[in-house]
């Protein structure tokens, strides 16, 4: 996970979105979801997942997932992501489902990210765990700064100070660091085994940089780390922690 710099100004695609959610503000306010009623409100994915809105998305991310870095336009189209859950979200694995989920934020440009199926649809769905579970917003007039989020904001925070990697292994760095690989599934076997083959090539070039008699190619090494290494590429976090690894910066690679 590296941090994503998402455009100041939200796409036009997403401005019905607040009379969107002013109506589903009116019909919580009407009762229509009093009780014990768990009836799911409606979302306009035409708005939430404009065409524009993915497009921007996928620019300010490299077309890579927001969690796993991995490239998702060969493998798959790829979800337009919910950071707060919109629907309903829980704890974890086995905890109570809360409804409704953070569906003001439904339409919010800084709750959208860019996540490949396995990411989103496998790992993450609708948990969004909290360090203490009882701030959890659930009006649009709740407070977010008190929520104390257990996962890692790939926009608001800074996800390299949380986790980093041992070779191909993702690991925490904090208690949020580690919860995040947990719930995203960061740590899953598929993903590892392609990092894994993506590491091994960073290795031996940077092993060759430190070979004297490899002066004529050490540039040829050099302009590929830096391909490797950068943002735009594929587990640029990895590939930063294995270069540091062997005392290789950035600064030297260009
Ligand atoms: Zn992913």
């Amino acid at each position: 996970m590296i941090r994503v710099s998402k455009p100041v100004i939200a796409p036009a695609a997403l401005s019905p979105g607040a009379g969107l959610v002013q109506s589903l503000i009116d019909d919580a306010a009407g009762g229509i979801r009093s009780g014990a009623s768990n009836e799911p409100f409606a979302f306009d994915r035409g708005v939430y997942a404009h065409a524009s809105v993915k497009a921007a998305l996928r620019a300010a991310q490299f077309d890579k997932c927001c969690y796993c870095e991995g490239k998702i336009g060969a493998h798959s189209a790829g979800d337009v992501e919910h950071f707060r859950p919109k629907t309903r979200t829980r704890q974890g694995p086995n905890e109570v489902l809360v409804y409704p989920g953070y569906y003001w934020l439904a339409y919010q440009w800084a709750n959208l990210f860019f996540a490949c199926d396995q990411c989103n649809r496998v790992g993450k769905r609708d948990f969004f765990p909290l360090g203490v579970p009882a701030n959890r917003a659930r009006l649009p007039t709740d407070s977010l700064a008190i929520e104390e989020p257990m996962l890692v904001d790939p926009s608001a925070d800074d996800p390299r100070a949380h986790i980093r990697f041992n070779t191909w292994i993702p690991e925490g760095q904090s208690e949020r660091g580690r919860e995040t690989i947990r719930i995203v599934g960061l740590d899953r076997d598929a993903l590892n085994d392609d990092r894994r083959s993506h590491y091994k090539i960073i290795d031996v070039l940077a092993q060759l940089l430190a070979l004297p008699e490899l002066e004529n190619d050490r540039a040829a090494a050099k302009a590929l780390l830096l391909d490797f290494s950068g943002p735009t590429a594929q587990y640029s976090a990895m590939t930063n922690d294995c270069l540091a690894a062997h005392g290789i910066s950035q600064a030297e690679l260009q």
